[in-house]
């Protein structure tokens, strides 16, 4: 909101005294400083790199400072952040917008976070990326994908489990299945998500694959790594959206046996092409009515597959006492 709404904000709302965006939150505590020394409202919101393609910018280190174990809320966990912003422009998304373009950290810079987590007591680590399958650094000339990253952080003594998210289904690429098939400390879980099951609905979001090739992705994972747990996110009630759309929602949840899916109602979010282009013409009540149909068509597939954990021995991580009791 601070990215979308800049100065608006100051306008809205006359107590606010500073506006960050996610590119200067390293520099938060300065900014606090300036502000109680009653310099006057700030706004800080810009986005270094804007315009430079996968250029890595002194600005997306500072944005993800190294963590500290005492910075942490589970001391054997963490998020490394591996690249900042998207190029793909789905038409509900305010993501390229608020962020900028893609970037993409050197996977040397990943490797001392990881090194440094790891000899704090890190045991498990998530790289985070909004199309994380896409990481592509080329520093020095070479190339390294999520594939060659994930083996290069696979060597680090002490670290025992290394996942990654969220892929986009046009990167799942065979390299990075094989590095997930090959590689014993990385998680076979893939959340891919695929937004919707009907070709005139992904057209609409510009989703930039079909369903049909979402599939062909699908199949691609189980034949390659068949114990591979894949997730994805679903939006119910899109712009448009008829009910024949929806139904192809439910076959492709019914044939695609997800883990878990993500499903929310979709809501225009000004700003997104989506919110120019379409109306939004789905009425509540359908949203509703779709988003808990595919829900419980969902929860069938999930409490069917997981039937044959009962019994069974795994290595689990403890990573809290729930909320819920
Ligand atoms: S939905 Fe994901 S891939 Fe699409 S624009 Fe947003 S962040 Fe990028």
């Amino acid at each position: 909101m601070a990215q979308k709404d800049q100065a608006t904000i100051f306008r809205r709302a006359s107590h606010v005294d500073l506006v960050v965006g996610p590119g200067q939150l390293a520099r938060l505590p300065a900014l606090l400083e300036a502000v109680a020394a009653d310099r006057g409202p700030r706004l800080e919101v810009g986005l270094d790199g804007t315009g430079r393609r996968r250029g890595t910018t002194a600005s997306f280190a500072r944005f993800d400072p190294p963590r500290t174990p005492r910075l942490r809320e589970v001391p054997h966990q963490a998020m490394v952040r591996i690249m900042f912003g998207c190029d793909k422009f789905c038409t509900y998304c305010i993501v390229p917008r608020v962020r900028g373009p893609e970037q993409n950290r050197p996977a040397a810079e990943i490797e001392d976070e990881v090194r440094r987590l790891v000899d704090g007591g890190c045991l498990e680590v998530t790289l985070l990326g909004q199309t994380v399958n896409s990481y592509r650094d080329q520093t020095g000339g070479r190339t390294v994908g999520l594939a060659g990253l994930l083996e290069r952080l696979h060597g680090i003594e002490g670290l025992r489990r290394l996942k990654f998210v969220t892929n986009h289904p046009r990167h799942m690429t065979t390299e990075l299945l094989e590095a997930v098939r090959d590689l014993p400390k990385v998680s076979p879980y893939l959340h891919v998500p695929a937004q919707s099951g009907s070709n005139r609905v992904l057209e609409r979001m510009r989703r930039g694959y079909t369903a049909e090739s979402y599939r062909e992705m699908l199949q691609q994972i189980r034949q390659m790594v068949p114990a591979a747990a894949v997730t994805s996110d679903f939006i119910v009630g899109f712009c448009g959206e008829t009910e024949a759309d929806f139904q192809q929602t439910m076959d492709l949840v019914r044939w695609g046996r997800f883990k878990n899916s993500f499903i929310f109602k979709y809501s225009p979010r000004p700003a997104t092409r989506a919110f120019d282009l379409y109306a939004d013409d789905v009425p509540e009540e359908v949203k509703r009515r779709w988003n808990n149909e595919l829900l419980a068509v969902q929860n069938a597939v999930s409490l069917e597959d997981n039937q044959p954990f009962l019994g069974r021995e795994v290595e689990i991580l403890v990573e809290g006492r729930a909320n819920r009791r």
